[in-house]
């Protein structure tokens, strides 16, 4: 086995990391930790530490780590079949049997899923589909696309595009230009305190009425959102915010895209934050929750509203010209139909509601009167926790403090990986479904002791 330094060495070398310090890590500065095994909600590093993984990965591992069913799934597919591909028709047992349970899965009204390999992949597709569908329909101008600032939707250069997190466009000369964005639906931060949260709908509502107005309606084509804003921060939209933005949107003839690649497959506590939301998308983006990362695959379920459209265009212009070689991947989806079982006979979309709750509450219980915690949020097995300078007022501390960095560190000192969200002082949990109560309960008791280290 190689020495720890040796592999430490080469990680340094020639690994280019992503969303990493380049210069800190080639200089040393920052840690390389090279992660050897898991087995449910823990991780393990090659220095034998121990975390409970309250992130599950990057909110992906839903099943939980070490799910031998799905291993010997993989391995029985890539010992039959690594590899064909799903062009022209083809497929394998695997790949239409998850289109099948995806489909079973999703709104009645979705008709087909496309799969990818990625997140950013399955977001890039929809942005095809979409031009695609308004050039069938004979109006080629229809074509920006709305996102929310504090949206995540990839890192390509559309959906880099689409993400409304300053880190992703910085000099990288994005967003491009057919991508517009509008509020996010962050009650907490809202600019009028005195605002309830009603008032904070209808403020995100004529934000985006008046965006269309400015940008006109026959030159805009989709609104794409996170049912539960993600990386930006982890936040439950407002009361009726869904519902009022799809009154708009059909108002104007604008698809919406529900981008549940964090939502899809049980992470709010159902199926779908469609659901959850009483949202009816024209597109559905799935990626993480439909292995649990076991292999890398992803999806974009399409209407029959725009399915019928696609049908159309390929009998006037031909083949689609769109496909990955590692579309509908065997492995990938030899994963997901494995994952899915799992899902429904370990019934972890249940606990997931149970502990999530629990560990909401609980969170409340512990932190809700810590005078630099300014809001905690959550939904389904999501959670977050906001640090503020000052509660009167709503003060929050210059970025430059890192608050959010060094509570996530304080806490993963302690053995509990927790995520310092990319923009705020916002501290993370996106636990695996099958956290228990216990599990749960250190979550919450090292929480405390990290933020009483770092503010006191
Ligand atoms: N959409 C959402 C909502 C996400 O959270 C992410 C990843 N965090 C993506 C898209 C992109 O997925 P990937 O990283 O697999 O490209």
């Amino acid at each position: 086995m190689l020495r720890n330094d040796q592999l430490a060495e080469w990680d340094r070398e020639n690994f280019f990391h992503p969303s990493t310090h380049l210069a800190q890590f080639a200089r040393g500065e920052a840690p390389s930790r090279i992660i050897t095994g898991a087995k449910g909600c823990h991780i393990e590093d090659r220095e034998g530490n121990k975390h409970l993984d309250a992130f599950a990965g990057l909110y992906c591992v839903n099943v939980g780590y070490g799910r031998t069913e799905i291993a010997e799934a993989i391995a029985k597919q890539a010992h039959e079949l690594a590899y064909y591909h799903a062009y022209v028709g083809h497929g394998t047992e695997a790949s239409i049997t998850l289109a099948k349970m995806v489909l079973d899965r999703a709104p009645d009204h979705m008709s087909k899923v496309y799969f990818g390999q990625s997140g950013s992949d399955a977001n890039e597709t929809n942005i095809k589909l979409i031009w695609y569908y308004n050039n069938i329909l004979g109006r080629p101008e229809k074509k920006k696309i709305i996102s929310r600032w504090r949206g995540y939707h990839g890192s390509g250069l559309m959906t880099g595009s689409l993400t409304g997190l300053e880190l992703f466009h910085k000099k990288f000369d994005l967003p491009l230009a057919q991508v517009v964005h509008t509020e996010a639906p962050y009650y907490f931060r809202r600019d009028d305190l005195d605002m309830t949260e009603e008032q904070f709908t209808r403020h995100c509502v004529q934000k985006l009425e008046e965006l269309i107005e400015r940008e006109g309606a026959d030159t805009i084509a989709a609104f794409v959102g996170e049912p539960v804003l993600g990386t930006g921060g982890l936040v439950p939209p407002p009361a009726g915010y869904w519902a009022a933005i799809q009154e708009v949107l059909a108002k104007h003839d604008i698809l919406l895209v529900a981008d549940e690649v964090v939502t899809g497959f049980g992470r709010l506590g159902s199926m779908m934050g469609s659901d959850h939301y009483d949202m009816k998308p024209d597109l559905i983006t799935i990626a993480k929750g439909l292995t649990s990362a076991y292999a890398p695959l992803s999806g974009s379920i399409v209407s029959d509203k725009m399915w019928k459209v696609l049908e159309q265009g390929t009998d006037e212009y031909g083949v689609i010209g769109h496909g990955w070689t590692y579309s509908a991947h065997p492995i990938g989806a030899a994963a997901g139909v494995a994952n899915l079982k799992l899902l429904d006979h370990l019934n972890l979309i249940q606990n997931n509601r149970e502990v999530g709750a629990y560990l909401n509450s609980a969170m409340r219980d512990a932190l809700d009167d810590h005078a630099n915690v300014g809001d905690i949020r959550g939904e389904g097995m999501l959670c977050a926790v906001e640090f503020v300078k000052n509660r009167d007022g709503r003060v929050f501390f210059d970025a430059a403090d890192k608050i959010g960095p060094q509570v996530a560190a304080a806490l993963a000192a302690r053995g509990v990986i927790g995520r310092a969200m990319p923009q705020g002082d916002i501290l993370g949990f996106a636990p695996p479904f099958c956290l228990t109560r216990a599990e749960a309960d250190e979550v919450v008791s090292k929480t405390v002791q990290a933020v009483d280290a770092v503010l006191g």
